[in-house]
């Protein structure tokens, strides 16, 4: 989809640099550019007087120039003091030449525009735009509030105003309203195009502070419309896949009941009320002749592992293959012994193959796919390269969810589907998404929730230390380890680097090895081969190191039941989400378990209310929620994660209430095979997504 666009090109001024920096910000046809809506107005359609300026304020003045002096006490600056018949304001400039400040001679008349601040000598505006007007010349005001779009560097906000201008000229006119009359009108919002008109270019008078809530009916509009589209393409993806022919894998033959209890029984636990509910969910779909889509959502710890292992031994027993896929090798590595110690006492053959996998263990474990010997197959992404033809895939199990994309997911699914019937899949994830959410974001899925954790977990208490005290935490891990505990440091990279990923824990792990020469200290980062993950894991799982420190790769799913202290450092930098994730590898064993998280003060307020809620709290589902409310959705399940990435207009958060809509809207349109559902589709999610397209 990011190739040159000859259509971007046709518009005056695109060359192909700005080609470029307009892909860069996800426009690659004109017509995106009215979907790129601007994130705050300004109000340059009035002058206001020198003395009605408030601080704050951003405004449009004129005045004459009194006096300009360049003052050398702080940071060198030039001052310009201007005067209006009803006040004053002085100028400052931190960065000026030479003709500049020569242009700026007392006695000339200037029109600025910029934020009113107070200064050392009163009102002041720092680098304000400005224009030197003639003597007698009065300058046009806008006649519309002034856009100020999202940007990349390279494209000015006068570039991208104009653009906007050609695009609203040319295309406007030749869309057409998709959603129905009825519903529109019944919800209070206008047609699509007076919508796109005025939230590009409100007119003199509009409500600022509405706009800027982002609740201005015309917002709505097309937050609506947005997540409609994205909602009508995800219900296709399912209807497709309904469409074709799945599996049926009844769990009654008998062979697939002897099989589970055999597993159960050996478990030496019983599955919780929710796991149970799980499991005859995934039972009832299993036993369809059309494709299961469901997602388990259950905070970490709740055990969703059992039961996609028993899903798993089903497909097994009627004589098919599994693939369970892992979003990071150090997961899927704990899956494989998980399903390793689990199925190979009951004949099962387990599979591994990953990325790492040199190449003759790759051909081995690729032959065992394509002549059906390997029943379980765990790994990542190496699961579903296009070199691997499986023998007879019939369950793909995908894990922690929230890592890979919608988009991503479903080729994977294509895979079973190539000359066979397409597999059922069961995707799992921690990340407890509310109802209207999943409901818009996970369309093509049917949800399982389980609410409960096992019996005997111990609540994580959760406590929030500032840097300076880190000396009292090494004495806290020291005791710990002493008296047999295990424990976590976490040091979470403060820049996405590889080259950092190893730095982010070494010294630290050095500095504790000094602090700490009695504790058996382990590293584990994602710089290592898996091999040397492999063995510092299996050296802490077995007791041998008392502490591990280790980047974020432990985040997801490592379950070490006898750890139970936590430390994370620069908490304040990490998600909510994320660091509930991390303080659920502690709390799982018999032993009450603390997480310390480990800040640098000051703490922003949102890093403070961040923390304050884990402290709070240890229930994922209201974790989730309350980071919602913090960061919106985008963030929550990072926007590069979820396949719904690009949400251009609608905050889940804010136009959840929208929902009940747009199922109503979708409804609608599917039952009468409106045009209006490819249109859509073609407008906001794009001409290149090849799964949306029927
Ligand atoms: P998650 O849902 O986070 O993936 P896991 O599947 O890793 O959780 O399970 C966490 C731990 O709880 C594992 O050690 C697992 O064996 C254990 N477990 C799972 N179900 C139960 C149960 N019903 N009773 C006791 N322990 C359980
Ligand atoms: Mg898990």
């Amino acid at each position: 989809m990011q190739s040159s666009s000859p259509e971007l090109r046709a518009l005056r001024g695109v060359g192909p640099a700005a080609e470029e920096r307009l892909l860069r910000l996800g426009i690659s046809r004109p017509l995106d550019l009215l979907f790129l809506l601007p994130q705050r107005y300004e109000d340059r359609t009035r002058l206001t007087p020198l003395g009605a300026l408030r601080p704050g304020q951003r405004a449009v003045i004129e005045g004459v120039i009194a006096v300009a002096d360049v003052a050398y006490r702080g940071r060198r600056s030039l001052l310009v003091r201007i005067s209006d018949r009803t006040g004053q304001l002085t100028l400052r400039f931190f960065h000026f030449s030479r003709i500049q400040q020569n242009s700026l001679a007392a006695g000339t008349r200037l029109r600025c525009y910029g934020e009113v601040r107070q200064g050392p000598l009163g009102f002041e505006m720092v680098h304000p735009e400005y224009r030197l007007l003639q003597p007698g010349q009065s300058a046009p005001l806008e006649d519309r509030l002034t856009p100020v779009y999202p940007t990349v560097e390279g494209l000015a906000q006068f570039r991208i105003r104009d653009l906007t201008d050609q695009v609203l000229n040319r295309c406007l006119d030749t869309l057409t309203d998709a959603l129905p009359t009825a519903e529109t009108e019944r919800l209070g919002l206008p047609p699509l195009r007076e919508a796109l008109a005025y939230v590009h270019r409100p007119p003199i008078g509009a409500d600022l502070q509405l706009l800027g809530s982002g609740l201005h009916p015309c917002q709505r509009r097309l937050a609506l419309e947005e997540m409609l589209a994205h909602h009508l393409s995800l219900r296709q993806i399912r209807e497709r896949a309904r469409g074709d022919q799945g599996i049926a894998l009844p769990a009654t033959l008998p062979a697939a009941d002897t099989l589970r209890s055999r597993f159960t029984q050996r478990l030496g636990f019983s599955l919780t009320g929710g796991q149970q509910a799980a499991l005859a969910d995934i039972d009832a779909d299993l036993a369809q002749p059309h494709a299961m889509m469901r997602l388990v959502q259950g905070d970490v710890g709740c055990g969703k592992t059992v039961v996609a292992a028993a899903a798993a031994l089903t497909a097994i027993a009627h004589g098919h293959q599994v693939a369970v896929m892992a979003p990071t090798e150090l997961l899927a590595e704990q899956h494989r012994n998980t399903f390793q110690r689990w199925f190979e006492p009951l004949g099962v053959k387990v599979v591994w193959l990953s990325g790492s996998l040199r190449k003759r263990a790759r051909a081995q474990a690729h032959a065992a796919a394509a002549d059906g010997s390997a029943q379980l197959l765990v790994g990542t992404h190496a699961l579903f390269q296009s070199d691997l033809a499986y023998r007879s895939l019939a369950l793909v199990i995908v894990d922690e969810q929230h890592r890979f994309g919608v988009h991503q997911r479903l080729q994977l699914m294509d895979k079973g589907v190539r000359d066979a019937a397409r597999p059922h899949q069961l995707v799992m994830t921690a990340t407890p998404i509310p109802r209207t959410l999943a409901m818009t974001l996970y369309a093509d899925l049917d949800t399982s929730v389980i609410r409960e954790l096992p019996p005997g977990r111990k609540p994580v208490t959760t406590i929030a230390l500032p840097e300076r005290r880190r000396a009292e935490v090494v004495a806290r891990v020291r005791d710990a380890c002493r008296s047999g505990a295990q424990a976590y440091w976490v040091c979470p990279l403060i820049e996405e680097s590889d080259h950092l990923e190893s730095q982010a824990a070494e010294p630290t792990a050095a500095a504790l090895a000094e602090a700490l020469p009695d504790i058996r200290i382990g590293v584990i980062h994602g710089r290592m081969s898996s091999t040397d993950k492999e063995q510092v894991m299996k050296a802490f799982v077995a007791g041998e190191l008392q502490l591990l420190v280790a980047t974020t790769v432990i985040e997801v799913g490592v379950d070490v039941p006898s750890a139970s202290l936590m430390i994370i450092e620069n908490a304040e930098r990490l998600g909510l989400s994320q660091l509930h994730q991390l303080r659920g590898r502690v709390g799982r064993g018999q032993d009450a378990s603390i997480c310390v998280l480990l800040y640098h003060s000051p703490l922003a307020e949102m890093a403070r209310a961040r923390l304050e809620v884990l402290r709070a709290t240890n229930d994922g589902f209201e974790v989730a929620q309350r980071d919602l409310e913090l960061r919106g959705p985008g963030e929550v399940l990072g926007t590069r994660q979820t396949g719904l990435t690009q949400l251009r207009v609608a905050d889940l958060v804010r136009d959840a209430d929208l929902a009940p809509a747009v199922q109503r809207i979708a409804r609608e349109l599917l039952a009468t095979a409106s045009p209006a559902v490819e249109e859509l589709r073609q407008r906001w999610i794009g001409a290149g997504d090849r799964y949306g397209a029927v």
